[in-house]
């Protein structure tokens, strides 16, 4: 279990989120809840409508914190 902003391995609870377990990175304070606890199958990279206009769009590689990148095919606009 490692903070997903730091990669520290310092964490402690934090509550539930919408029912799902929080937790908290003690180096840099960032709260996130924990993804390993949640059953079923991998979940594959949900359908992004784009930010700025809803429309549809395409992946379009990764950015150098490797988030992937999506473009949108109606406003050319980039997002993550
Ligand atoms: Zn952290
Ligand atoms: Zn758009």
């Amino acid at each position: 279990m490692e903070c997903p902003k730091c990669n520290s391995t310092s964490i402690s609870k934090a509550g539930t989120r919408r029912g799902k377990p929080a937790k908290i990175c003690k180096s840099c304070g960032y709260q996130f809840v924990d993804k390993a606890l949640s059953v079923g199958r991998p979940q594959l990279a949900p359908t992004q409508n784009c930010p700025y206009c809803g429309g549809d769009n395409r992946k379009r590689g990764s950015d150098r914190y490797s988030r992937q990148r999506y473009e949108c095919k109606d406003c050319k606009r980039i997002f993550t």
